[in-house]
């Protein structure tokens, strides 16, 4: 990964949350308070400035990930925004000072975040929330790259798959969890953003 594929990454989410937003903010009213696509694209338009900084015409991976973390922390707002915002930060040093970085290293920084998201969460998979997409597919990435296979187009769909999965979940975690039974049957709002994001790696990253 690049500095530059890392800018179109967050860029790419920033557009497709914007065109889901409506629907984000549909499936949060159902068993949330209904704000999560207003709250994502809210903080991914004002990552758009980060972009415009002429400071920022050397940038390096670790940097960009710590800026990306701390802009989503405090402009997102809600569960959402803290979860990713943090685990970004806490992540970045997983990365190079450095204008690139090889698969692996792109692997593990994901890792990273998804389980720093995981231990401030304390969401396992199975508890409805955004790691029922992302944990399965850091761990599919991770072994068909360790196989020299990453198919991203094939994780694309496993992540829409997984996300419509939760609708048959209680969620035991976030503010959908104080519906105990009246959560099934729909499905999670940020699991359905996290696949957003993997759409993202899809087309970024995807060759
Ligand atoms: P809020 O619930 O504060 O309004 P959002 O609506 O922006 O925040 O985000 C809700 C999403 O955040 C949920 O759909 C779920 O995927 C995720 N989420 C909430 N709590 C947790 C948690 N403890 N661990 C992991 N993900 C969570
Ligand atoms: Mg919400």
């Amino acid at each position: 990964m690049t500095t530059e594929q890392f800018v179109q990454l967050w860029q790419c989410f920033g557009t497709v949350v914007r065109a889901h937003q409506e629907h984000l903010d549909d499936l949060d009213r159902a068993i949330g308070d209904g704000d999560h696509g207003t709250n994502l694209t809210r903080g991914l338009g004002k990552m758009q400035d980060l972009w415009k900084d002429p400071i920022d015409t050397e940038r390096n991976l670790a940097d960009l990930s710590k800026k990306v973390g701390m802009t989503l922390l405090s402009t997102v707002g809600g569960a959402s925004g803290a979860l990713w915002g943090s685990a970004l930060v806490k992540a970045a040093p997983v990365l190079p000072s450095a204008s690139a970085c090889d698969d692996e290293t792109l692997v593990l920084w994901i890792e990273t975040f998804v389980s720093n998201i995981e231990e401030r969460g304390k969401a396992q998979v199975g508890d409805k929330t955004m790691v029922d997409v992302m944990r399965p597919a850091v761990n599919w990435l991770k072994a068909s790259t360790q196989e020299g296979s990453a198919r991203l187009p094939v994780l694309r769909e496993l992540a829409r798959q997984w996300s419509e999965d939760t609708k048959d979940l209680q969620a035991r975690r976030g503010r959908a969890s104080y519906l105990g039974a009246r959560s099934i049957g729909h499905v999670d709002p940020g699991s359905f953003s996290s696949a957003l994001w993997w759409a993202c790696v899809d087309r970024v990253l995807g060759g």
